[in-house]
């Protein structure tokens, strides 16, 4: 009531009106002494952390990835690079590449994903070097991880299987025998790009276990993938990319290939 009346005169008129009060001063923050916390003040409840399934196994999808291969068709998800149906073939659950139809992408476009892929390199070992089992996986269709059957195989180490092809070599060689299945399970951030439009703000990033064992350790891409040249000196702005498989004429086959968006 006293406070009230400080706020409350008569005007001139005999009404009774109501002035705003002053706002009331910001409180100064205390500086938090560790001495006197509890261990509530740390703790961040909401919201709740969003709940998905797990795959049976780690290798299976889990309830929000992207099926991008599911054993049987390949129609839904992929085409040739023209964005035509694509010749791969399609054989006991694998997806196959065919010498001569030339790489495929996905339908759908991605930036920052983790990816699961299998692979498999022929069991007859035909060739040499980089003529063995060669495919490949490009993320955002400019950043090849290669795809090559490495046991007991020498070629140059920045173009073996788990290299970023010409840029960065594997931390170890943990190929499985030609013709066995292997995995790869990718951790892809997109780059952010500087307005000169000729070198990222923020590179490429990316992260690569090859059958459980990391092999790629948040590297930061240089560029797109150059057979031959710099790659520093070919980069250009882009959004979201396909996924792209490689057909370097080897039959290498894919399965249980599935997508987590970022
Ligand atoms: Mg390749």
């Amino acid at each position: 009531m006293i406070s009230l009346a400080l706020f409350t005169f008569v005007c001139s008129s005999g009404q009774v009106q109501q002035a705003t009060p002053p706002a009331a001063p910001t409180p100064t923050p205390r500086p938090v002494d560790p001495n006197r916390m509890s261990p509530g003040m740390t703790e961040i409840w909401n919201p709740e952390v969003t709940i998905i399934q797990p795959g049976t196994k780690d290798s299976d999808a889990p309830s929000d990835a992207i099926v991008l291969f599911n054993g049987m068709d390949i129609s839904q998800e992929w085409t040739d690079r023209r964005g035509n149906p694509s010749r791969w073939i399609v054989a006991d659950g694998a997806l196959i590449s065919v010498r001569g139809a030339g790489d495929i992408k996905t339908k759908r476009t991605f930036s920052s994903f983790q990816l699961h892929i299998e692979w498999r390199t022929p069991a007859e070992v035909t060739g040499e070097g980089q003529g063995r089992g060669n495919s490949g996986v490009f993320l955002q269709e400019r950043y090849e991880l290669q795809v090559l059957d490495s046991y007991n195989n020498r070629t140059y180490r920045n173009g073996q299987a788990g290299s970023i092809y010409k840029q960065f070599t594997p931390l170890v060689n943990v190929c499985r025998k030609p013709g066995e299945w292997q995995t790869y399970d990718i951790i892809y951030t997109a780059p952010t790009f500087n307005k000169d439009s000729t070198s990222y703000f923020t590179p490429p990033r990316v992260t690569v276990l090859q059958n459980g064992v990391l092999i790629q350790n948040n590297v930061s891409i240089r560029g797109p993938m150059e057979y031959i040249g710099i790659p520093e000196y070919f980069v250009k702005p882009h959004g979201a990319g396909s996924l792209v498989l490689q057909d370097h004429t080897n039959p290498v086959a894919y399965r249980n290939i599935w997508i987590r968006e970022l």
